[in-house]
């Protein structure tokens, strides 16, 4: 009905050493949402501190909030469950209603776990939605008065001022991912290249000052292309592709490919 997928932490494959430039945004996620999940079945674990029910992640595209989201259910042990509400089309409209209860049913049985939607706000824009939309209120506000469970409902966007005001008001705890700045783009390129040959030309420090307004995803990008560039060479020779049997090392990508690539 809608593309979902159920993942298990040992499957998400994503830790906190996927993220690069975002440490106190994650010193604050550890603090509010993963110690009180921890806590939860530890012995004299505190009946005051719970884990928000609602957490939105907000910021521009490509700057890591859904890498955050996974890193975040793998760090604390519990299910992801991704749902792609833009799957949703008229046709299903009959069945929309049942969408929420299968959702959260599946939640309670599978517990830990997050709910993820990423473009929370699509659920504003869908026409056919406000029967589902009003039916996963009614039940995200029963999983608020219900300690004893653990379901977080975890949204992201890239125009939190579209979304719905009751759907904000369920997201007591929001985080702002903003494009990195120079800093965090010299963090996320060493992460990008960190097992990738790299000649002694190329200067992380000026890639990352001549990259101002690059997401994450865009220095990704830009190292993929650089990267693609230093093949040229091999591509040069003859004009033909290489086959097996040619022993000829790749090149390190050089700056000449990163300038091209920019
Ligand atoms: P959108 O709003 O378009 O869904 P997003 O904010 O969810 O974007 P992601 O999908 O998490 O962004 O990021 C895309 C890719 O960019 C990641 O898979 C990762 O390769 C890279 N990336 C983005 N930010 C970071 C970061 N801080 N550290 C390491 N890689 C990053």
């Amino acid at each position: 009905m809608i593309a979902s997928q159920l993942v298990t932490p040992g499957q998400l494959n994503t830790s906190w050493e996927d993220v690069a430039g975002l440490s106190l945004v994650i010193q604050e996620i550890r603090e509010t949402i993963i110690l009180p999940i921890l806590q939860r079945n530890r012995r004299n674990a505190s009946q005051l501190i719970h884990p928000p029910k609602g957490i939105l992640l907000h910021g521009p595209p490509g700057c890591g909030k859904t890498l955050l989201a996974r890193a975040i259910a793998q760090e604390a042990g519990v299910r992801f469950i991704n749902l792609d509400v833009s799957s949703l089309t008229d046709k299903w409209y009959g069945e929309s209603q049942k969408l929420s209860s299968a959702v959260f049913s599946l939640a309670a049985k599978i517990q830990p776990c997050i709910i993820f939607i990423d473009e929370i706000g699509i659920l504003e824009t869908m026409k056919q939605l406000p029967m589902m939309k009003a039916q996963f209120l009614q039940q995200w506000d029963g999983l608020a008065t219900d300690h004893s469970n653990c379901i977080l409902v975890m949204g992201a966007t890239n125009r939190p001022q579209d979304v719905d005001r009751a759907i904000i008001r369920r997201m007591p705890a929001a985080f702002h991912i903003p494009l990195p700045s120079v800093t965090q783009r010299k963090e996320i390129l060493k992460l990008i290249l960190k097992s990738e040959d790299v000649n002694r030309d190329v200067n992380i420090d000026n890639l990352a000052m001549k990259t101002d307004g690059f997401s994450g995803s865009d220095l990704k990008e830009l190292c993929r292309t650089a990267a693609v560039y230093r093949l040229r060479h091999l591509l040069l020779k003859g004009n033909e592709l290489l086959d097996e049997s040619d022993d000829e090392d790749i090149k390190p990508i050089t700056v000449e490919d990163f300038v091209h690539s920019l």
